[in-house]
Order: structure tokens, then C-alpha cells, then sequence
């Protein structure tokens, strides 16, 4: 099990200083799960059918995080760099 922290979909701020961010729209959000399979290390549901996901994203994993964004079907989510 992974000890990384996640977020809901409306959740806010990591410790984690990553320069690239993510984050989903909860109101475009319809848990469809395409991220998940995309990007299973950054994306995953909850037992409760929510979505749970790493908000700063390790640099080993940015291209998963842009195939993420662009399997969204409902354009929920957007991936930051901070600088
Ligand atoms: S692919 Fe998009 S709509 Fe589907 S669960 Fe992920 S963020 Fe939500």
C-alpha cells in the first residue's frame, strides 16, 4: 500500500513540493474512472465511489498525468507547473 498522500476531488494543499500539480473539477467530475486506467498510480475510487488522487505528481510519473488529462472525457482535469 502506498503511504503517498491523496486527495479527494475537492480536496486542498499537499505537503509534498512537487512543481506539477493536479487537480479535477468536481462538478465536471462523473467518476467514469478513465484516469484511474490511465494513470493507476496517480488516480484511484474510493470504496465509496469517489475519486482520490495525488495532487503534486512526481516527476517520474508527469507523462501518466498527461495521458490523464487527455483521456478525461468531461476535460475535469488540469495538470500545473508551479514555479
Ligand atoms: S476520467 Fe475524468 S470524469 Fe472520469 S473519473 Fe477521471 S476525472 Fe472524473
Amino acid at each position: 500500500m502506498s503511504a503517498r498522500k491523496t486527495k479527494t476531488a475537492s480536496g486542498t494543499g499537499t505537503r509534498d513540493r512537487s512543481r506539477h500539480h493536479l487537480s479535477v473539477d468536481n462538478d465536471r467530475c462523473r467518476r467514469y474512472g478513465i484516469c484511474v486506467a490511465e494513470a493507476p498510480t496517480l488516480f484511484r475510487m474510493s470504496t465509496d465511489g469517489g475519486l482520490r488522487y495525488l495532487r503534486s505528481v512526481p516527476a517520474t510519473e508527469i507523462e501518466q498525468a498527461k495521458a490523464a488529462v487527455r483521456s478525461c472525457p468531461m476535460l475535469a482535469i488540469a495538470l500545473n507547473e508551479r514555479r
